[in-house]
């Protein structure tokens, strides 16, 4: 792991120096540690006098917005006909998971691909690629680190989002003792936690209360309860005034039910069009799992989007993990 940072740190560091201008982006549906390492990235490479884009195709979720520089993200097709030395794509399985942005990129720009997804084989003229970092916000510490670059607060602030929101707050089995030291030197730099948690999970909006009445309403059960899954259409965020954004934590809702193995998110997202979020609490390897459909992520969160309207989606994905756990 360090001759391997080492290596990558310095090939980075070549093809920074030598370049003036920089895009970053991320993949769709924005979370904390796409966001987080998107703007540290950004903020570290203008420190360095580089010009550097952040364009992503998504819309950046409320919880965010407290978060230095959030302006700086932009969306397609801002920025999108400017040329660019190298495009970072980080916390991203495949280069097709920045949604529009890849209409706009010609394959004549170097592509870096930074990412800890167990699905992500490689795609980048240079892949950075650990499978055993909890957020991309800790392999990008990593690499400040061995580069020299000093932190400043806002940039220590980002990385942390980044490796607050994707271990579940130090729960899930990413919350490594790695994630766990580097989380612990960006606090020793002054990253004020107890603010983070406030911006990010005690600011629901009664809207979004509204919704989780209704979350909680759907949980349904099947194979004698090793799968539970929730349901959310359309209707539902147009009654309660919220929206995909509202609702980045609640794939965990069902997982958290005693006795269930795997657990199913689904969101209408239009006609015949579900994205569906798997979480597991056991071995059941999800990443596969979402493959067949697509998709992809890690061995205990992974998504897909099915083009089936409901309930059909549910017979085929239901259907489907019924048969893997029973084998
Ligand atoms: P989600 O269900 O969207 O919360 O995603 C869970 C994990 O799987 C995240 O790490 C996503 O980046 C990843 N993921 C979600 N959908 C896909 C997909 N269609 N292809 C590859 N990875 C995905
Ligand atoms: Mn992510
Ligand atoms: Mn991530």
């Amino acid at each position: 792991m360090v001759d391997k940072l080492e290596k990558k740190a310095a090939q980075l560091s070549k093809l920074i120096d030598s370049g003036k201008k920089f895009l970053i982006t991320a993949h769709v549906n924005l979370d904390g540690d796409a966001i987080g390492s998107a703007l540290a990235l950004a903020r570290m490479l203008k420190k360095r006098g580089k010009k550097a884009r952040i364009v992503c195709d998504s819309a950046v979720p409320h919880i965010y917005m407290f978060l230095p520089d959030i302006e700086w993200i932009a969306h397609p097709p801002m920025y999108l006909d400017e040329k660019y030395d190298a495009i970072f794509f980080l916390d991203t399985g495949n280069r097709h998971r920045v949604g529009d942005v890849a209409k706009f990129l010609d394959g004549s720009t170097p592509e870096i691909n930074i990412d800890h997804h167990a699905s992500n084989r490689g795609f980048g003229a240079i892949d950075f690629l650990d499978y055993e970092a909890s957020a991309v916000g800790e392999i990008l510490a990593g690499l400040f680190g061995e580069l020299g670059w000093e932190m400043d607060l806002e940039c220590a602030t980002q990385l942390f989002v980044a490796i607050y929101t994707d271990t579940g707050r130090f729960s899930f089995a990413n919350t490594t003792p790695h994630a766990l030291e580097v989380a612990a030197k960006l606090v020793a730099g002054g990253v004020n936690v107890e603010q983070i948690f406030q911006e990010c999970y005690q600011k629901m909006p009664a809207g979004v209360a509204a919704l989780l009445a209704r979350v909680y309403n759907s949980i349904d059960f099947a194979l004698d309860r090793r799968i539970a899954y929730i349901h959310i259409a359309k209707k539902d965020f147009e009654e309660t005034g919220t929206s995909a954004l509202d609702t980045q934590q609640f794939a965990d809702i069902p997982r958290s039910i005693e006795g269930v193995e795997v657990s199913v998110y689904f969101r209408e997202e239009g006609n015949d069009n579900y994205k569906v979020s798997f979480r597991a609490n056991t071995g059941f390897d999800l990443n596969a799992f979402a493959a067949q459909f697509g998709g992809g992520g890690h061995p205990k969160a992974a998504g897909c989007t099915i083009h089936k309207g409901w309930p059909e989606v549910r017979e085929v994905v239901i259907n489907g993990l019924k048969e893997r756990l029973e084998a």
